[in-house]
Formats: structure tokens, sequence, C-alpha cells
């Protein structure tokens, strides 16, 4: 199979042709969320847009291991290596076991990204579940000079480092203008530059999540678990690692640091990155109060919406823009967003109804053609949705009798509209709960008239087994002039 897939390289900050290091093998990791609270449209766009390349990249015949973490330690408050531990902090303030607050959100997160229709990724380790690996690596550090002990605690040495490689190749820092831009350290520090960051911290006496090593108790650095973990499932070297742009410094500079200093060489080919979302131009912030959870959209709940917003309405805002592009949430942005996505569901579906005639007397371009060159193209989405519509044209008009359509053309309409609305870019109407709601309302009657006709026919017996069975299951009947009427 010919493969033209593009990809935006975040490392060489071009569009390069997708070359896997094994074909049809495709290593994928992608950084997932860091579990002490409900997941928020910033976590939705990440999943959404890895979600994509994931699909994408099987639509094409790749053979895909997907590997999205779970960080449940080590992801202090501040990012850098100061404040609490994320997790401890939430399981401190709810006076619940860590572990805890990490099964909860963990479901919830889960329960929102099937909402939005997001595929479980292959593999979704757990930093905890790796803290031997991350010791491994850290020992590896050490022993290849480019990392050093102090009061228990083990820092990556990052000029050390920069005297041999480059730090700062993925978000083009340079080490010596971040070291004249840091006030100098006053002694305090366990660190020696400002510029180095933990691969392992010493537990002080309150921190609860705590594990042995040569060093001391204490937990991993945050950069450490993807590094680690990446290599055992995916190996020393694969093919994409992703993630919101706003990991590209520090997080995913330290980890190509920590890959080439424990390896001598890069694990990633491709590094993938998508943009922010943003709130009426701002950034998302707890502190700043425009910090919305995906629950919340789909409730309706938080004072900034005017309404509730479907997971499909959300998936489908996210996928109108480039991920490279800023996406600005706005309520005007998302009713548009909902008008759209509806246009084309109606679309969808009087095309499920049309006839075929002998002859098509329509227009119709290549719609596949132009679908699959801009999803190649480093996943256009807005152009395949713009594709969709520009179909939808064509399909309204044959519906509206002001034009034919052949079976043939017929057909190829319904395996694009399968394709690519609902494989690639994993958009679902509601229609499918319709119908499942519908049969069942049916089966109810069918069930509720088989009792009528046995009551006429004075069989008490049937009649009462129907009844009660239906109200053990929480049905509500009630006999009257006409028939009956149930609720639950
Ligand atoms: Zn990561």
């Amino acid at each position: 199979m010919q493969h033209n897939i593009y990809v935006y390289n975040t490392l060489t900050r071009k569009k390069e042709l997708f070359e896997p290091i094994k074909p049809p093998f495709v290593g994928l990791y992608v950084c997932g969320p860091t579990v002490y609270g409900d997941a928020h449209l910033g976590h939705a766009r990440p999943a959404i847009t890895f979600d994509i390349l994931f699909r994408w990249l099987k639509n094409e015949g790749y053979k895909v291991r997907y590997v999205r973490n779970i960080t449940d330690v080590g992801h202090l408050e501040h990012d850098a290596d100061e404040g609490e531990d994320k997790i401890a902090k939430k399981a401190r303030l709810e006076q619940i076991e860590p572990m805890e607050v990490v099964q909860h959100y963990t479901i919830r997160y889960h329960d929102a990204m099937k909402a939005l229709n997001v595929l479980p990724p292959s593999i979704e380790p757990r930093a905890s579940g790796h803290i031997l690996e991350q010791i491994e690596y850290v020992q590896k550090i050490i022993d290849n000079g480019f990392a050093y002990q102090s009061e228990g605690s083990v820092y990556f040495d990052v000029e050390k480092y920069n005297k041999k490689h480059r730090y700062g190749i993925l978000s083009g820092r340079n080490v010596d203008e971040m070291l004249e831009n840091t006030r100098s350290l006053d002694g305090q520090s366990e660190k020696r530059k400002s510029v180095d960051f933990a691969l392992w911290k010493k537990a002080s006496p309150e921190h609860i999540m705590r594990w042995h090593s040569q060093w001391s108790e204490g937990f991993p650095g945050w950069h450490l678990e993807c590094s680690a973990m990446g290599q055992k499932y995916l190996g020393n070297e694969f093919d994409i690692h992703g993630g919101g742009m706003d990991l590209i410094f520090p997080h995913h500079e330290c980890e190509i640091a920590q890959s080439v200093a424990s390896m001598g060489h890069p694990t990633v080919k491709y590094w993938m990155h998508n943009n922010m979302i943003t709130i009426n131009g701002q950034k998302m912030g707890k502190s700043l109060g425009n910090f919305i959870t995906l629950d919340e959209f789909f409730t309706g709940s938080h004072q900034m919406l005017e309404q509730e917003y479907s997971p499909m309405t959300i998936r489908f805002f996210i996928l109108q823009a480039h991920y490279r592009s800023t996406v600005d949430f706005s309520n005007e942005a998302l009713i548009a967003s909902q008008k759209g996505f509806t246009r084309l569901t109606e679309a969808y579906e009087r095309l499920t109804k049309l006839k075929p005639h002998a002859e098509t007397s329509i227009e119709l371009k290549d719609y596949r053609t132009l679908c699959q060159n801009a999803m190649n193209d480093d996943l256009n989405t807005p152009m395949v949705i713009s594709t969709l519509f520009d179909a939808s044209k064509a399909i309204n008009t044959v519906a509206d009798g002001k034009g034919t359509i052949s079976k043939v053309d017929l057909e190829e309409l319904k395996s694009l509209f399968n394709t690519y609305m609902f494989e690639v870019l994993g958009l679902q109407t509601e229609q499918g709960d319709t119908v499942y709601l519908d049969k069942y309302k049916q089966a109810i009657d069918l069930l509720l008239n088989i009792r009528m006709e046995a009551k006429n026919n004075k069989n008490w017996e049937m009649s009462d087994k129907i009844r009660n069975e239906l109200s053990s299951y929480g049905f509500i009947v009630k006999d009257t002039k006409d028939g009956f009427e149930w609720s639950i």
C-alpha cells in the first residue's frame, strides 16, 4: 500500500512524509492526564487530536500500538521541582488515599472520553506501576555521567549534557540564555543550576507517595515516567510522541535529554503537538474562573454556559479547527458548531433514505480523494468537514427532488460518510440511540398488549405475572379505560 501521509514535526519545524521505523507497525505515545480533577476542555483537545491520528493510521492499514499514560505520581504543583504532589494534595484535602483520588478521576476521565467517542489506547500505563523502570532509567543516566545526587535527590545536569548534546532542540531554548535570565541559586537549593531538573526526589516526612531507592525514600520526577514507559512499551526508538503544545517545555524537552543521556540517541522520530484552547481569548485556568469541565459542558451547569452542549458538538467544534491552530471557546462558536453538526447529520439521514435512479443528473466531485488528501496533509480535519458539507449539498439537491443519483453514486456517498464522518472523524449521530429507544418502547407495548389479551381471556395468572415482573424491574403499569399506560 502506497502511503502519502505528511505530518508536522515539531522537532524539524516542517511537514514531513511519515515513514514508520518498522512498517506496518507504528508506535504512538501520547502524554495522558494527571488524574487529580475532572477532565476539562483542555483535556479533550489532545485526546481528540491523537484519536484522529490513531484512527487515520489504522484506516491507512498501519498496525498502531497507542500508549497513553495516566500520571498518578510525581507531577508537582508548579510543574517544576517544587510544591506538593498534585494528587497527594487532593488526597490530603479530601482525607482519602491518593490511589482513591486516582481511581475516581481515572474512571471519570474514561467516561468523558467514551462520551466524546475517543477510542481507548492500546496500553494505558500508570506512572506508579513503573517505579522500578524509572529507577533503572535514572541509574543509567547517573552511570553515563549526566546526573548528580544531592541530599538524597537526583538531578539532571543540564549544563554538562548541553556541552555534549544540545539541550533545547525541541523548544528552541538556549541554556546560556536561560541561565542568564534566572536568578542564581542562593545556596538554599539542592540543585547546582536552576536549569537542572529532578529525576528522583527525596520525600519529605509528610509526603505520602514514596518508594525505596538506592538514593532515598522518594518518588520519580514528572518527566521520567514518559521516557521509561515509552521505552518499555514501544522500544528504544519509536515513531510518534504527541501531546499539547504546553508540554514542549519543559516536559518533552526533558524527555529527549533523558533518553539521549541514558541511551546515547533520541527515542522519538516525529514530535507532534496540538495547540491550546482559549476561552473568550483568555487562557483557561482555575484561578481565572473560566475553567469548565467536560461534564459541565455536557450538562450546561457552568455559569459561563448559555446551554448544554452534547459531546458530539464538542468533538465537532474541536475538529472544525486544524489541530495546530488555536481554538477559542465562546457560546456563539459552540452554538454555530451545534448547528453545523445538525446540518451534517440531517444530510446523512436524508442520504440513507434516497432512492437510486438509472442515472446521476447532478454534479458530483471526487469527495473521497479530497478527504484523503486533506487527512494526509497533516490531519486537515476542517477540510474533511468542508468536503462533507459539499457532499451534503448534492444529497440535499437529490432529496429535494431537483436531481437524481445512480445506485453506484449513492453507494459511494454512503460509503464516503461511513468512512470519513464516522470512522475517521469519529462522529456519531444520536440516531442509534433513538432507534434502540423506539424498539424498546415497542417491546414493552407488545408485552402489555399480551397482558390485555390475557385479562380479556380471564387468564389472571398470566396477566398478574406480566404486571408483577414488570413492576419488579421498576415499571409502573396503570390500567385506563382505553387500555394501559406505563412509566418508569
Ligand atoms: Zn509525558
